[in-house]
């Protein structure tokens, strides 16, 4: 290791900065962070470093560094643009035994500063060690998307339990399989989901209980899957998926959004097809509830967002009757994410100023919709599964008054790489895509607002 890493108390201690610009400004506010004593020395000041003057959170002399200045303080941060002060400050330090940093001069720094991901009081640290900066913070960038914003506020609860858990467990080895199970457990989705009260009431019955109380039932985690390209997953639905135990997923969830499931976890396929139902709803209601009561943290899958046209509502109602956890993540319906990738905006100031989703499913060969309201002008209407009900759809809306020739848009696996765009008008769609073999999922989207495709279209998988 090129720098040994620590973390440095420097609370109400004096800590000195040379040079009060941009670069300053950004470690003062650091310091600050950690509730040190800034003094800043330099002939002029940078405006928001003002501000902290005229709010008496920093003290401040007005001149050029003096050699004089290099002593009685924990650490110096030297950020002037003049090399040769930057090189006094550091020799000055160096032989006074004061940690010294020059911003961008790994040469004439006795410690470097990393890059951090502040969850306080977690922190985590990031170097190069002054090899590249750029690439420190990347790589930090990427643990910030894996860290929870609110894993500070679990480390303060856990920390408020300290003692508690002192009492209940005499030995270091029980009390380390405590913290383990717990954290494993539902505890910690309980707190980065918001709910702090219910995490609380977890650790307090496992207390009580002692070690037994730990293996509570699982929990269910209802995410949405988004419409097919993995990119479109939320930092939360990413998360559970590593960490899920049982994965219960549905024929729209694309292949690759499933590699990002643990390796170990079970995958269940209860996906349904138009007519041939694999599992039915009733089965996959018990499924999830048997699971969950074995214990197991279980995440269901669903494609697009699991509170339009998925059914979710019932899946978590049963768990409700029997005391099971869980929680809901949304994720990018189809709508948005096909209207997005094929350069549809749903609403347009010219266009539409209202959307409506509505699903096209045929039952006895019609559809039960109120046309009327959906044939209004200024709106763009979705229609999810709406392939084999086009003609009705196109007939129905220009039956209760929509022009035969309002732009209409079928989007075919929108947002993989096998997106395609068929357009046309209410007229002569269906006729235009009765002989071209359409593979599911395809969203129907009808408005003026689908003329814009031509111009906005920008993602296009099959162009060479
Ligand atoms: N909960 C899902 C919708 C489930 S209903 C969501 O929020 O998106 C299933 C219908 O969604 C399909 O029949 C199709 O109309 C639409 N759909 C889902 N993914 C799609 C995709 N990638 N491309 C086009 N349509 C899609």
């Amino acid at each position: 290791m090129e720098f040994f890493p620590v973390f440095m108390n420097i609370k109400q201690h004096r800590c000195l900065v040379i040079g009060g610009g941009e670069v300053a400004l950004r470690k003062i506010e650091l310091l600050m962070k950690a509730h040190a004593e800034v003094v800043v020395i330099s002939p002029d000041l940078h405006p928001e470093l003002k501000k902290y003057l005229d709010n008496g959170e920093i003290q401040y002399l007005e001149r050029s560094f003096q050699d004089s200045d290099v002593k009685d303080c924990r650490l110096i941060i030297s950020a002037t643009n003049d090399n040769a002060v930057n090189r006094t400050v550091s020799e000055l330090a160096q032989a006074a035994s004061i940690p010294v940093n020059v911003v961008d001069a790994p040469d004439l720094c006795s410690f470097i500063v990393p890059s951090i991901i502040d969850r306080s009081p977690v922190v985590v640290a990031v170097s190069s060690g002054g090899s590249s900066p750029v690439l420190a913070r990347l790589l930090r960038a990427k643990l910030e998307t894996m860290i929870p914003a609110s894993y500070g506020r679990l480390a303060k609860l856990l920390d408020s339990y300290r003692n508690k858990v002192k009492e209940t467990f005499s030995n270091t080895l029980q009390r380390r399989r405590f913290w383990e199970k717990l954290l494993q457990g539902s505890v910690t989705e309980l707190m980065f989901s918001g709910r702090e009260k219910q995490a609380e009431a977890v650790i307090n019955s496992a207390l009580e209980k002692g070690e037994a109380g730990i293996e509570g039932p699982g929990e269910v985690y209802l995410v949405g899957a988004g419409p097919g390209d993995p990119d479109l997953l939320t930092f939360r639905a990413l998360r559970l998926l590593q960490q899920a135990d049982v994965v219960v997923y549905d024929r729209l969830v694309s292949a690759p959004i499933l590699e990002l499931a643990r390796r170990d976890a079970d995958k269940i396929y209860v996906g349904k097809k138009n007519r041939d139902h694999t599992l039915p709803q009733e089965g996959i209601n018990e499924l999830l509830l048997k699971l969950a009561k074995e214990g197991k943290r279980v995440l269901r899958l669903k494609g697009g967002d699991p509170f339009i046209f998925g059914r979710g509502g019932e899946e978590i109602e049963h768990l409700l009757e029997d005391g099971i956890s869980f929680q809901v993540v949304p994720g990018v319906t189809a709508a948005a994410g096909c209207a997005s990738y094929a350069g549809i905006p749903l609403t347009h100031r010219d266009h539409a100023q209202s959307v409506v989703f509505a699903t096209g499913h045929l039952k006895d060969n019609t559809i039960n919709l109120n046309w009327q309201a959906l044939a209004q002008p200024n709106q763009t209407v979705v229609f999810y599964m709406g392939l084999t009900g086009l003609s009705v759809i196109c007939q129905q809306l220009m039956n209760h008054g929509m022009a035969k020739d309002t732009p209409i848009g079928l989007v075919e696996k929108g947002t993989t790489t096998d997106q395609k765009i068929h357009t046309g008008t209410l007229l002569d769609l269906p006729e235009k895509v009765k002989n071209i073999a359409i593979k599911p999922p395809t969203l129907i989207i009808v408005g003026t607002v689908v003329s814009l495709h031509e111009k906005l279209a920008w993602f296009d998988p099959n162009q060479n």
